[in-house]
């Protein structure tokens, strides 16, 4: 999505650790009108998959989530990251390895909001390793739920994540797919 690699290109920093910081319109502030172009082309790449949830995980994920909501018409659910270690038997739970703080978080979501009459679209705003995702389909699984595919704002495409979940036969559609980013701040699209 053009808008969007432009918007990489003049605001993105290059951080240590392939970590790109898009602050000024994703992750800290957000651009409304941006983000309301994103959910419409994920409407438009999903539009026959009578899909009725969206799933994502705290806190980055649910501001895409919730204006592509809304072109989807459905509810949003959110994975949320879990303090207590006992966590019961009302949600389904996964370990998810966190790329940007480098810890485990144990990630949860109510049996109540995620069930068998689910056709579910995963968003997120980052793909890399995949940990995440494969964290949520591994949810909706648990749920007996159908994943129909996955939404993402911006793929690192030089890390396996990707790679491996459509390898698995997972439709993953990224807006943006970063090929290559340098410490000089030189970002290459796919
Ligand atoms: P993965 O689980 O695919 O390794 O990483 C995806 C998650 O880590 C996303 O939910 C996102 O929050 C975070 N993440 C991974 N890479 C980046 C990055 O380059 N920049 C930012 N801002 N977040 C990232």
């Amino acid at each position: 999505m053009k808008l969007l690699e432009e918007r990489i290109v003049s605001e993105g920093k290059v951080l240590k650790g392939n970590v790109l910081k898009v602050n000024s319109f994703l992750n800290h502030q957000i651009d409304v009108e941006l983000l309301n172009e994103m959910g419409k082309e994920f409407a438009r790449l999903y539009k026959d998959e009578s899909i009725n949830k969206i799933l994502t995980i705290e806190a980055s994920g649910i501001g895409i989530a919730c204006i592509a909501a809304q072109y989807f018409d459905c509810p949003v659910v959110f994975a949320k990251k879990s303090k207590t270690t006992n966590i019961g038997s009302d949600f389904y739970c996964v370990d998810i390895e966190s790329y940007t703080h480098n810890t485990t978080n144990k990630v949860i979501v109510s049996k109540e909001f995620l069930n068998e009459n689910d056709r579910v679209l995963v968003i997120d705003d980052f793909l890399a390793n995949g940990c995440a995702l494969r964290g949520l389909c591994k949810l909706i699984k648990d749920a007996g739920a159908t994943l129909v595919g996955c939404g993402i704002a911006i793929e690192k495409g030089f890390q396996p994540g990707g790679k491996e979940l459509r390898a698995q036969g997972i439709r993953v559609e990224s807006l943006a797919i970063v090929e290559s980013m340098n410490d000089d701040g030189t970002i290459v699209f796919g």
